[in-house]
C-alpha cells in the first residue's frame, strides 16, 4: 500500500457570485522513499495539492470531495490538533523563500528548539545536540556557531539548508518541497537539490517536489505528474514522460525549454494562458491552446486513462504518444 494516497481530491473556494474550483478530481500516490515531481504553470493547482495534504488551505477554501490517506489514516477528516501532530512531524514542508519559514528576530537555534518543543519533551541539552547534528547533516559549516546565528547572517543557500535541517528534525516520512530552489542562484540550486536527493536516499524519505522547472524534475524525481487547470493531465515515470510526452500540454512545456531550441533562436511558447479557475473551458480545459483540438475536445472532458504505460487525460493521446 502507498504511504500517501490522494483520491478524487477537489478543493473549492466559494465566492459571492461564483465558485473557484482549484482542484478537480486529483489522484496520485507516493511510496516510502519515492521522489515525485508535480509540474505545471502558476495556477495549475500544484501548490494547492500540497496545502490540501497538510490541511493548510486558507478560508474560505475547503476540500469539497475526495480523500487523503497517509500511513492508512485519513488526513482530510482529522481535527486541527491531530493534524498538528502530522504536520512538521510526519510530513514536513519546505517553501520557496527560506525567509518565509525563518523568523528574522530569532536565532537559528531558538527556532529549531521551538520546533522540537512543539512536538517532543526532549531535554534542552539533548535538543541542542540533535539540532547541531541536523545542521551538520545538511553540510552547514561550523554548525555550533551557526546554531547561535540569526537568519540574516547566512547566505540564501545556507538559509535553505537550515530550513531543510528543521524539516528533518523529527524524522518525517515525507517532505513536500514547494519550489525550494527558485529563489537561489543556479549553482546553489544544484547543490540543494543534490542534498535533498541524498537525504531522501539516506532516510528513505518520500519527496513531493513542486516546481515549474522540468529540468529539476528530470534530474531529481522518479515519477511525475503534470497538472493543468486543477487536474492531472499526465502521470508516469519521469524518464518516460520527459523522453516521450503524450499530452500536448506536457509537449508544450518541454518544447519551451531553452536547450530544446537552436542556440540564439526564438523560444517556443504555448500560445495563450492558463484559464481562470472560475471559468474553466468546457471539454478539455487545454483546448483553446491546443493545436490538436477538435469538436470532441471542446465538448467532452478527457478522463485520465492508461496510454502506453502512463496516465494521460487527452482524447487523442494514442496518436500523440
Ligand atoms: Fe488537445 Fe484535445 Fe488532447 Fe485536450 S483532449 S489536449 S484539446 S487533443
Amino acid at each position: 500500500m502507498a504511504l500517501l494516497e490522494v483520491k478524487g481530491l477537489e478543493v473549492e473556494f466559494p465566492m459571492r457570485a461564483a465558485r473557484l474550483t482549484a482542484l478537480r478530481g486529483v489522484d496520485f500516490t507516493l511510496d516510502a522513499g519515492e521522489r515525485l515531481g508535480i509540474v505545471g504553470e502558476s495556477g495549475a493547482g500544484k501548490s494547492m495539492a500540497a496545502y490540501a495534504i497538510l490541511n493548510l488551505i486558507s478560508e474560505p477554501g475547503r476540500i469539497s470531495a475526495g480523500e487523503i490517506r497517509f500511513d492508512d489514516q485519513r488526513l482530510d477528516t482529522l481535527d486541527d490538533e491531530a493534524m498538528r501532530h502530522i504536520r512538521g512531524n510526519r510530513i514536513a514542508m519546505i517553501f520557496q523563500d527560506p525567509m518565509m519559514t525563518l523568523n528574522p528576530v530569532l536565532t537559528i537555534g531558538t527556532q529549531m528548539i521551538e520546533c522540537l518543543a512543539a512536538h517532543t519533551a526532549m531535554p534542552e541539552r539533548q535538543a541542542r545536540e540533535l539540532c547541531i547534528s541536523k545542521l551538520r547533516e545538511v553540510a552547514i559549516p561550523s554548525p555550533e556557531a551557526r546554531f547561535d546565528a540569526y537568519p540574516h547572517e547566512l547566505s540564501g543557500g545556507l538559509r535553505q539548508r537550515v530550513v531543510i535541517a528543521i524539516a528533518l528534525l523529527l524524522d518525517p516520512a515525507i517532505i513536500i518541497a514547494d519550489e525550494p530552489t527558485t529563489a537561489l542562484d543556479v549553482t546553489i540550486q544544484a547543490e540543494i537539490m543534490g542534498l535533498m536527493m541524498e537525504l531522501c536516499e539516506t532516510h528513505k524519505l518520500g519527496l513531493i517536489l513542486i516546481t515549474h522547472d522540468l529540468a529539476v524534475v528530470s534530474d531529481v524525481t522518479q515519477r511525475m505528474l503534470v497538472m493543468y487547470a486543477g487536474r492531472v493531465v499526465e502521470a508516469g515515470t519521469t524518464a518516460q514522460i520527459i523522453s516521450n510526452p503524450a499530452h500536448p500540454y506536457t509537449r508544450g512545456l518541454l518544447q519551451a525549454l531553452p536547450q530544446k531550441n537552436t542556440p540564439g533562436g526564438q523560444l517556443n511558447q504555448i500560445p495563450g494562458t492558463m484559464p481562470s479557475l472560475i471559468d474553466v473551458p468546457a471539454g478539455c480545459a487545454f483546448h483553446p491552446r491546443c493545436g490538436h483540438a477538435d469538436a470532441q475536445c471542446t465538448s467532452a472532458l478527457p478522463e485520465l486513462r492508461s496510454v502506453k504505460r502512463r496516465q494521460v487525460a487527452c482524447h487523442h493521446a494514442e496518436d500523440l504518444a
